[in-house]
């Protein structure tokens, strides 16, 4: 990807070129704001699908509805995509649009500052300085890979990489591998090294639930129909997305009903799995759905295999070539992937944010926790909006309808506050505070609180500051309309400070 050189100053500054930075540019685009620069520490768009890269990686969100709305794709391979074909899609999508000769690549910001007297962002990147009236970040909820703090970790003499970093100059073949966590990332990556490795060992901490993946190719006549009845397409997305909402109910309000899905995840386990021991120590403890519920054919009989043993002893320490357990077994090993997950309620971009008072984000939220008004504005940081904020992930659908949810009230807002010559809008202490109440009262009842499991969804009070804890068309419907009256406003020197001569100029 070429690279636009930095201006010295844009009204929209973009933070990140995944599925919520690439679909900001392209809404504010087509509404007229073009007066905006997305900025990327990374070579391309993509985002989390340009970083995982590892073997088997695909979404278990079917694509139909895991793309944008406003961008169908007929050339879908499977109803679950891999990683290929997602990043090929936001590739496409991102020419398509004419969007790309305001993206800024390898550059990563260091900095964001607020200035309440210029009322405006201050921004240091790797490039340059940078003065933007609004900042929009999207820099994604699982985008700092997270290292396990293992006694000797750092002393491992063979190759060692985590999961969103492949390292693809190592060739696996014939070699002894070890495998450390059991999430999402892990039970995609086991089934494609026991194919390859000459032995695996699986580190498991806690036993995932897996549910059966229903995946299918589309055939050709099949795509040939959604290439040319975009009906067909909108069809499919909607009953996707409406299955998957039926799951809400199980998730926030009585966890009894996902029986069906722990029966099929027990009926995986035994089908995947002959030895009656092995089968035991992979069935999990928890109620399903306090952890992210996962699916795969593949992992438990990948499990199984002669080449592969699953680690349930605690790991006590590495050494140069060996992972020891605390029954003091040490198993020798070349390469060692962590897939031990990323950052979630800590976020490393909190640091780089400062805002009223000198104050940083992450200092705000270490003082009264992670939270945000409707998961995109924050008390304090004034004109500063995050796509994926607080309490906007999810367990059952996809995240793209959050991410349009959001960019739609964020172009709004952005909007009023051009039409109305607003300075700056943030949302007032009070009403940020209710909906956060309101949120984790929510969450009180919900399968992540009560499901007896320990979950990246909670932060050390055991609050839920990542999830949203109802359907996402309510989600949707609160964040039709930027509701001004949340916000105080300021009137001020910016209101029309930039257009967008200015900054082609
Ligand atoms: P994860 O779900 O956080 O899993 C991390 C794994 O590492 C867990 O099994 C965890 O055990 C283990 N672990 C962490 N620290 C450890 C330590 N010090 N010692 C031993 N084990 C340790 O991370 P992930 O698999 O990368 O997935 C993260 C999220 O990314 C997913 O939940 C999902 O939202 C997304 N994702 C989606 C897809 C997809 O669409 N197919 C694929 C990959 C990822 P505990 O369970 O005991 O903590």
């Amino acid at each position: 990807m070429t690279t636009t050189p930095l201006p010295s100053r844009v009204r929209h500054l973009l933070v990140g070129a995944g599925f919520a930075g690439l679909g900001m540019a392209i809404k504010l685009q087509a509404a007229g704001e073009t007066d905006f620069l997305v900025v990327e520490r990374g070579s391309d768009v993509g985002g989390t699908w340009r970083d995982n890269t590892y073997p088997g990686a695909a979404c278990d969100v079917p694509s139909q509805l895991y793309s944008f709305s406003f961008a169908p794709n007929p050339d879908w391979s499977s109803s679950f995509s891999p990683q290929p074909d997602i990043q090929a899609y936001l590739q496409k999508t991102a020419r398509g649009a004419g969007v790309l000769d305001r993206f800024v690549f390898d550059t990563t910001v260091e900095a964001m500052v607020y200035d309440e007297a210029a009322q405006l962002w201050r921004v240091r990147t790797s490039a340059g300085e940078i003065e933007a009236v609004n900042v929009i970040t999207g820099s994604g909820g699982l985008s700092e890979p997270k290292l396990p703090e293992i006694e000797g970790i750092e002393t491992f003499q063979g190759e060692i990489f985590h999961s969103a970093r492949w390292n693809h100059d190592v060739d696996l073949a014939g070699k002894r591998v070890a495998v450390i966590g059991t999430g999402a990332s892990s039970i995609q990556i086991v089934p494609e090294l026991q194919k390859v490795v000459d032995h695996l060992d699986v580190y498991q901490r806690t036993a995932p639930w897996v549910v059966p993946r229903h995946d299918r190719r589309y055939s050709a006549p099949e795509k040939l129909a959604l290439r040319h009845l975009p009906g067909l397409q909108r069809l499919y997305r909607s009953a996707i997305y409406w299955g998957r909402e039926t799951y809400v109910p199980a998730f926030t309000w009585k966890p009894g009903l996902a029986l069906p899905a722990r029966q099929m995840a027990l009926g995986n386990i035994r089908k995947g799995i002959k030895d009656p021991e092995l089968r035991a120590r992979v069935t999990p403890n928890f109620q399903i759905g306090c952890k992210r519920i996962l699916i795969s054919n593949a992992y438990y009989p990948a499990l199984d295999s002669d080449n592969v043993d699953l680690v349930t002893d605690p790991i006590a320490k590495v050494t140069g070539n060996a992972i020891v357990t605390a029954d003091g077994v040490e198993r020798d090993i070349d390469v060692l992937v962590v897939a031990t997950g990323f950052y979630t309620t800590d976020q490393p971009i909190a640091h780089h944010v400062t805002g009223r008072g000198g104050r940083t984000l992450a200092e705000v939220w270490a003082a009264d926790g992670m939270a945000a008004y409707k998961g995109t504005t924050i008390h304090g940081f004034p004109n500063f909006f995050q796509i994926i904020g607080p309490n906007t992930g999810l367990g059952h659908s996809s995240m793209v309808f959050i991410i349009e949810s959001q960019i739609a009230y964020i172009l709004d807002g952005v909007l009023h506050q051009r039409v109305n010559e607003y300075a700056a809008l943030e949302p007032r202490a009070d009403v940020q505070a209710e909906w956060n109440a309101d949120l984790q009262r929510r969450m009180r009842r919900t399968v992540w609180t009560t499901g007896g499991c320990a979950s990246w969804y909670l932060d050390e009070h055991g609050n839920n500051p990542i999830l949203w804890p109802r359907t996402t068309f309510t989600f949707r419907r609160l964040l039709s309309r930027f509701d001004i009256d949340a916000y105080d406003v300021e009137a001020g020197q910016n209101a029309s400070s930039t257009t967008p001569q200015e900054v082609s100029a």
